[in-house]
């Protein structure tokens, strides 16, 4: 384990013999000596697949694959309507970045239901200025009164 919790991973994707680990749980640096990849989405939806097709592998008994990241660009959204977008050696930005960024993310989510689901939420979310920002932090814990004795 490292500093941050995450189990080293192998090329394959495995800690030992039969253990595979992915995502955010895992420590996976490149071949070439590169540094870990980010805890980010695409690479843990990448490894997730690479890690299905790796279990199939090794129970047919054939020999696994290494993984090998493909990076689909880097994005971000700021305020409401400008964005940044680099990929696939371009860059979007302004409210082109913006809907280059919107436009990937809705694609991304898995299944017709869902999609329709998270566009709805979003587009309220942004009409009713709702569209805040998603970090996640520890609450400060509540004063207590001063006791009286
Ligand atoms: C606030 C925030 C913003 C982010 N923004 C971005 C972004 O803009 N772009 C980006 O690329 N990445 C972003 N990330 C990172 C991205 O969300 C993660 O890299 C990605 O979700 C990792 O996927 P994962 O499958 O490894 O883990 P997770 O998505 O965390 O999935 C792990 C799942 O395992 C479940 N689980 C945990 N313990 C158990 C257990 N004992 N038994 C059964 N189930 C269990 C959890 O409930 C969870 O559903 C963000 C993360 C956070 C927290």
């Amino acid at each position: 384990m490292n500093r941050r919790g995450q189990a080293k991973v192998d090329s394959t994707l495995r800690v030992c013999e039969d253990i595979f680990c992915l995502g955010d749980m895992a420590e996976f640096s490149p071949a070439g000596g590169e540094a870990p990849l980010p805890a980010m989405a695409p690479v843990a939806m990448q490894q997730g697949a690479h890690c299905g097709e790796n279990v199939v592998r090794k129970a047919r008994g054939e020999p696994l694959q290494p993984f090998a990241y493909q990076d689909p660009g880097i994005m971000a959204t700021v305020g409401r309507t400008r964005g940044v977008a680099f990929m696939n050696g371009k860059t979007y930005q302004g409210s082109i970045g913006w809907l280059t960024w919107l436009w990937h993310h809705l694609l991304r989510i898995v299944d017709f239901q869902n999609r329709v689901l998270v566009t709805a939420r979003w587009a309220w979310g942004y009409v009713a200025w709702k569209w805040g920002v998603r970090l996640v932090y520890e609450a400060p814990p509540a004063e207590t009164p001063p006791q009286r004795s």
